[in-house]
């Protein structure tokens, strides 16, 4: 069996341990990425806005099974109950360094370096017994797991997923958990903030509420017509950050001292602010396949059907037109949301990849 996975992020770091996990031997799969340290794309994002704990919960992990999750590593690491504790009540977030150190060895473990080939594929073809890439092949089984395609940025701001100090006045676009994080902290570091907003921020502990994430909030997704889902995933996008006194003991009292103002409005304003004004646009990702060069190139080569912004995917997140009982073409990250709509998470990661297995062993 020939298998591909095109991408080097968290997304294909977690497909590759699912599969190897599934029996799936090095030789049989390649890895075509940019980065060999599949984290290295999503640290400098999570460095750049400072972030010190991970959104998401003890399972949020890379290994292939999900027990032991990050709250168990700790605790018999560390010798104390606390993280056991906070995770039976969904309070537990590992820390940024945990997570990245555990990533580390399942890369190590999973034979991770025996696959990858540094190499940026620009064409996915369907041939007769599979896929080639970039002429390479036929590949019977792809994952394509590229990631965000570019960030979405404001003339004259720096972006909040890019290396930064602070300057005295701060203005912050944004109100979600990147703006949240970028308010703290500019504050910490002693700066005026202006918090430059359209709406009021949702305060939700993940960022999709926590039903999308089991069988039956999926499955009443999945029942919706292509319309209504797609409004469902506009309105599951709207920017949010935790609710909790870590975030609004130092935005009130900030906001007492007269260091915290909230301004109406969006970018348009923010270009004309005083040039001594740092502006940091903390306002995420471009959105949607057309700006992945990859994936524009793949739906008009092949014609494939999307609504809006989407690929429109089966359930299980592969491409319907170009799957069979002899190969497969799905997505993983954020471009199968269609699939999942919190696609971009290391949860919705593992979804794209044990469905993915599951089509694998069937064809064996
Ligand atoms: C700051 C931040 C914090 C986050 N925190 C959490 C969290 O706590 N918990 C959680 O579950 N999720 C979190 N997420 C969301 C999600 O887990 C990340 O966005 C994650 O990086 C998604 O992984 P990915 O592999 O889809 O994308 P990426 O990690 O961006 O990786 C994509 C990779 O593919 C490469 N690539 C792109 N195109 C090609 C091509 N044509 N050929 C070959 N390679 C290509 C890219 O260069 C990149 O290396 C966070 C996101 C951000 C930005």
């Amino acid at each position: 069996m020939r298998c591909a996975i095109v991408g080097s992020g968290l997304a294909a770091i977690a497909g590759y341990a699912t599969l190897r996990h599934g029996g799936i031997r090095p030789e049989e799969l390649t890895v075509f990425g940019t980065h060999e340290d599949p984290t290295a794309a999503w640290r400098e994002r999570a460095s750049a806005i400072r972030q010190r704990r991970m959104r998401s919960e003890s399972d949020g992990h890379v290994a292939a099974a999900a027990f032991p999750g990050l709250a168990v590593r700790e605790t018999l690491r560390e010798g104390r109950l606390k993280p056991l504790l906070q995770t039976a009540t969904n309070r537990y977030h590992p820390l940024v360094e945990d997570f990245v150190r555990h990533t580390g060895r399942v890369v190590h473990e999973s034979g991770w370096e025996r696959s990858f080939v540094r190499h940026r594929i620009e064409r996915i073809r369907a041939v007769d017994g599979g896929f080639e890439l970039d002429g390479e092949g036929p590949f019977e089984h792809v994952l394509v797991a590229t990631g965000h395609p570019g960030l979405m940025r404001i003339p004259n701001a720096v972006h909040a997923y890019e290396p930064h100090e602070y300057a005295s006045r701060v203005a912050i676009v944004g109100v979600g958990m990147a703006a949240a994080t970028e308010w703290l902290n500019a504050l910490a570091a002693g700066a005026e903030v202006i918090s430059i907003r359209r709406r009021e921020p949702l305060r939700r502990p993940l960022n999709v509420p926590r039903p999308y994430f089991s069988k039956r909030g999926l499955a009443s997704f999945h029942a919706l017509s292509d319309n209504d889902r797609a409004t469902k995933l506009h309105e599951l996008a709207a920017p949010s950050f935790p609710a909790g006194p870590e975030w609004d003991r130092p935005l009130a009292s900030a906001a007492s001292e007269g260091r915290l103002t909230i301004l109406r409005g969006g970018s348009e304003e923010a270009q004309t602010w005083p040039p001594d004004l740092q502006v940091i646009c903390a306002t995420g990702f471009r959105k949607g396949y057309s700006h992945d060069p990859l994936l524009a190139d793949l739906v008009e080569a092949h014609d494939l059907p999307t609504h809006e912004r989407w690929i429109v995917l089966d359930p299980d997140s592969t491409i319907p037109t170009l799957t069979d009982e002899a190969r497969t073409l799905a997505l993983s990250g954020v471009a199968a949301q269609w699939a999942f709509p919190a696609a971009d998470t290391i949860a919705g990661a593992k979804y794209a990849a044990r469905a993915f297995l599951r089509r694998l062993c069937r064809t064996r």
